[in-house]
């Protein structure tokens, strides 16, 4: 690493040969400037500040920072940060695999026949077809694929913002990639409140469930290592033996997708044994709330008089042991004690009386079926070890990390709000060291103020913040009784259907092929009681979808790939897309800085910058609370251009090939006129952002005016220390659902007014909800959590697949680098049992074939006893050109969705940007494996 400064301040002694080596060895870490980066890469919690160093006008080397300050000096701090992945990142700077030029295919889709073009000829053609798309079908055939933007904000946004100028469409990043959480929105009314990493300090019991945090959590790990310092415990649930186990105090052994089992268990004894905290229930969940046992649906105020809340609830008061409604703008009941147990009687309007019960009662029914010894065939844990977790999470302050892995079943919501259920059960959120781990984005307000900008500079950021103001009092005005966070949420929805982001679901099932692998009833929950068509269709009959586009009449044309790799990542892989997408596509555009299998098999390739060689941010996360900058360090090759550049270039051909063919103004499929004339000025505003600097400087500007930072805080301040700490979540939804205030000197708690405050949550109950009364969760039976067992996805095959992220690729942008491979086997594998290898005749490192419905794809075993029988490992990230056959295992993936996530129309059932919407699943594929012949 380099350790001097520049050549001059590295004077070597020079006595004898040692002094020759060192020399030698100072020469090789000389370094002429340095510059702040991070990786704008999609891993959590991400944005590790690092230096790059450069001589000569390349990167030389790159270190972690380790910059960042004590906040609470009670707690260690976060330094330093990084992996060995952003230790290596230079390595595909100068890889083989950067493409350097703009290219048009030349030959068949795939069959790597490329010619170099320039770039007005790429950026003429493809206008061309975005234009022609838009006279056949509408400007939703243009459609770009929502990816995290490998690349951060800067990759992401300049074509986002692009293609919703002209009316096309980009799909909801958290259906893509499927870091959606349905389990913890369900239960809160969002997905994402997400307590700052160094939290995990105060914890004093961990449990890690569909993770693997030696891997995944490589710059943040040593935070549990630290909370065993501190006395606390950390258990392991997983059907595999990782190598998270050796750190862990308890490892359990689960069968795959049984979690839910073990969750309403550990749940079964806590109340069995007296062990909840009652106080807590009552006043922070619906489980004190009534339900009508004639129709198992809440009692609401219109059950009880005309023109009453369909969004009243009630609880029984011991004190006055009368019905009493629930408070609506607040979780405070008074003086009121409300009932978890027993059986009421309810009047209704219309003079009948109904039997009513809390929420409680109803679970404890549930729970009899979960006792340990009942659960224990259900996941094979054993009945001892589920009681002795019970009492071990009883009283004490700990958190349940369900990490990424567990929201790709198909029955993950299940799995997460059994989990959650014990967190409620123990008191375990909105207290420093405890809750639930997610995902989030918040504290960058910079981004999201641009879009409304119509011209440059703060006086117009201020319009724009009144602007929201006003708006946010509206929702308020409609209802006062709606919390600030329930404001910003309900603001959101009302934008969904105008807003050119869409759940993706409808898109994948009109034009990717996915009707027909939904529909396939053996690939589905049997629970299921109808066909899942008729759930479709009825879900879109009572507009509970209303942003559903493309429609089925709108194919799509030109597909957009900036920073991702959808022939990789999609469920399905190319089976599914080269067979459904691809052949109505007339342009497939990919814009990377690497060559990747969807480059490979489309039409066009535009090479960008890559980090190192442009200014960029991740996306600031709750879990580092800063925001990073990666900073421009060296340039990047003649014919490669940065995102923004290339959108503007872009934006401008499209003006100039729509005058030359008379095309100036036309509607979307919902009536809203579009015009070209002027396209780039509305893209520029009015010439003012033009590249990457301008639109930095003005979201660094705008971010510390809305008060996320210092109000004198600017790009320069950002560029020279490469990060700042959030002052303020900022103005978003996503911001509110931390629900928490940022203190200088403290971590981050998530849910801390919900629980200090009484702030109610943004629920349909306004508590944490475990009871969902929706008709189509009473049809399945999961008005309650429940455990069900993971359908046959794929087919009646043998072994379960599971996945995860490998080592080296908590992201995968960094697979193909010869650094990382050399410190592995260098090739992608499956892991497996080695007696079920000896049964099949397979050593290690023997190529087989993985087969099932959906297709096939041929890889390398490895084998470790720490995998379970009938359980095969698939880490993913891979480039399916990594194997034998250019497929991989999302060839074999099913892509799945559960019906009963259609749901909608009530409550926080309805969709806002990267909430509530149908995720596919891609574990617990059942696959068969055998020798190749
Ligand atoms: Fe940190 Fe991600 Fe970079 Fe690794 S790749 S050092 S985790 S930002």
């Amino acid at each position: 690493m380099p350790i001097a400064g520049d050549s001059s301040t590295t004077t070597a002694r020079t006595n004898g040969q040692a002094g020759e080596w060192l020399n030698r060895y100072r020469d090789r870490w000389r370094w002429d400037d340095a510059f702040p980066a991070t990786h704008c890469v999609d891993c959590y919690p991400g944005n590790c500040p690092y230096k790059v160093y450069v001589r000569d006008g390349k990167v030389v080397a790159e270190e972690q920072a380790a910059t960042f300050k004590v906040i609470d000096p009670t707690v260690p701090d976060l330094n330093p940060m990084g992996c060995q992945k952003g230790a290596a990142w230079s390595q595909m700077l100068y890889s083989p695999e950067r493409v350097l030029h703009p290219l048009k295919r030349a030959g068949e889709r795939g069959d790597a026949n490329w010619e170099q073009v320039t770039w007005d000829q790429a950026l003429t053609e493809i206008a061309d077809h975005m234009l022609d798309a838009i006279e056949e079908v509408g400007p939703e055939a243009i459609i770009k694929e929502g990816t995290p933007g490998e690349g951060g904000l800067l990759t992401s946004f300049p074509f986002g913002r692009l293609i919703e100028l002209v009316g096309g469409l980009s799909t909801d990043v958290n259906a893509v990639i499927n870091d959606f959480s349905t389990g913890i929105y369900l239960t809160y009314g969002k997905f994402d409140p997400a307590s700052s990493i160094d939290d995990f300090f105060h914890s004093e019991f961990i449990l890690y469930t569909h993770m693997n945090p030696v891997y995944t959590q490589i710059s943040a790990y040593h935070y549990t290592a630290e909370a065993r310092y501190n006395g606390a415990e950390v258990i392991l649930v997983a059907p595999d033996c990782s190598p998270s186990h050796t750190h862990a105090d308890y490892f359990v052994p689960i069968k795959p997708g049984t979690d839910a089992a073990l969750g309403l268990s550990i749940s079964q004894v806590l109340i069995e044994e007296g062990l909840y905290e009652a106080p807590f229930v009552k006043e922070q969940t619906d489980l004190p709330i009534l339900i009508r046992l004639d129709t198992r649906r809440f009692l609401r105020e219109s059950d009880l008089k005309d023109g009453g809340r369909v969004d009243q609830f009630y609880v029984w008061d011991t004190e006055q042991r009368q019905i009493t409604p629930a408070p609506l703008a607040t979780l405070d009941y008074g003086a009121v004690d409300p009932a978890l147990e027993g059986s009421y009687s309810a009047e209704l309007k219309d003079g009948r009386r109904v039997e009513v019960v809390p929420a409680f009662e109803l679970l404890k029914e549930r729970l009899v079926d979960y006792t340990p010894e009942k659960a224990h065939e259900m996941c094979d844990v054993n009945p001892d070890t589920i009681r002795r977790l019970a009492r071990k999470l009883a009283g004490k302050r700990g958190t349940i990390f369900c990490g990424g892995t567990s929201f790709k079943y198909y029955h993950s919501d299940l799995m997460v709000r059994a989990y959650l259920l014990v967190l409620g059960l123990t008191g375990n959120w909105g207290r420093k060291g405890t809750g639930p781990g997610e995902w989030s984005v918040a504290g960058f307000d910079g981004p999201f103020i641009f879009g409304g900008k119509q011209k440059a500079g703060l006086e117009e950021t201020q319009r724009i913040l009144d602007m929201r103001e006003t708006v946010i009092n509206l929702f308020h005005d409609q209802d006062p009784t709606r919390t600030e966070e329930m404001n910003h949420i309900e603001m959101m929805r009302a934008m969904a259907p105008a807003m050119q982001m869409v759940p993706p679901a409808f898109f994948w099932y009109y034009h990717c092929g996915f009707a027909d692998n939904w529909n396939r009833r053996e690939w589905n929950d049997p629970t299921m009681q109808r066909e899942f068509d008729e759930y479709f269709n009825e879900s879109l009959d009572r507009g509970w979808w209303p942003n559903a586009r493309p429609g089925s009449d709108q194919p799509p044309r030109v597909y957009f790939e900036v920073g991702g790799n959808a022939m990789r990542r999609t469920r399905g892989g190319q089976n599914q897309l080269l067979s459904s997408l691809w052949p109505k596509l007339k342009c497939a555009v990919t814009v990377d800085w690497r060559m990747q299998t969807t480059g490979l098999l489309s039409d066009y390739f535009l090479p960008v910058a890559h980090h190192f060689e442009k200014i960029a941010f991740m996306f600031p996360t709750p879990q580092l609370m800063n925001l990073t900058f990666s900073d421009k360090a060296v340039e990047p090759p003649p014919d490669v251009k940065d995102e923004v550049e290339i959108a503007v270039l872009l934006a401008e051909k499209i003006a100039e090939r729509a005058k030359a063919r008379g095309l100036t103004e036309y509607a979307d499929s919902r009536g809203v006129a579009r015009r070209l004339d002027d396209l780039v000025d509305r893209y520029t505003v009015n010439g003012a952002f033009r590249d990457s600097e301008t639109i930095a400087r003005e979201w660094v500007q705008d971010s510390a005016a809305s008060g996320n930072f210092d109000a004198d805080f600017n790009l320069d301040a950002l560029r020279e220390k490469g990060y700042q700490r959030f002052k303020s979540w900022g103005i978003g939804a996503m911001a509110k659902s931390q629900a928490a205030d940022i203190k200088d000197d403290e971590t981050h708690t998530a849910f801390r007014w919900h629980v200090e405050n009484k702030v109610p949550y943004p629920t349909l109950t306004r508590r944490a909800q475990f009871y969902i009364d929706h008709e189509w969760f009473l049809e399945a039976g999961e008005e309650l959590p429940c455990h069900k067992d993971n359908p046959a996805q794929g087919g009646d095959y043998p072994f379960v697949m599971t996945s995860g992220h490998n080592r080296w690729s908590v992201h995968s942008m960094n697979i193909v680098s010869k650094v990382l491979l050399q410190t592995h086997r260098g090739k992608p594998n499956i892991v497996m049992n080695p007696d079920d290898a000896a049964r099949l005749g397979i050593e290690d490192d023997e190529d087989v074939e993985i087969t099932n419905d959906m297709g096939v794809f041929i890889s390398p075993v490895k084998l470790s006893p720490g995998v379970r029988p009938g359980q095969v490992v698939s880490y993913n990230g891979w480039e399916p050109y990594q194997y034998r056959t250019w497929k991989g295992a999302s060839d074999v993936e099913t892509g799945m969705v559960k019906w009963l996530h259609f749901a909608g129309g009530e409550g926080h059932l309805r969709y806002w940007a990267l909430q509530w919407q149908p995720v596919p699943f891609d574990r617990g594929i059942r696959v068969n494996v055998s020798k190749i012949d």
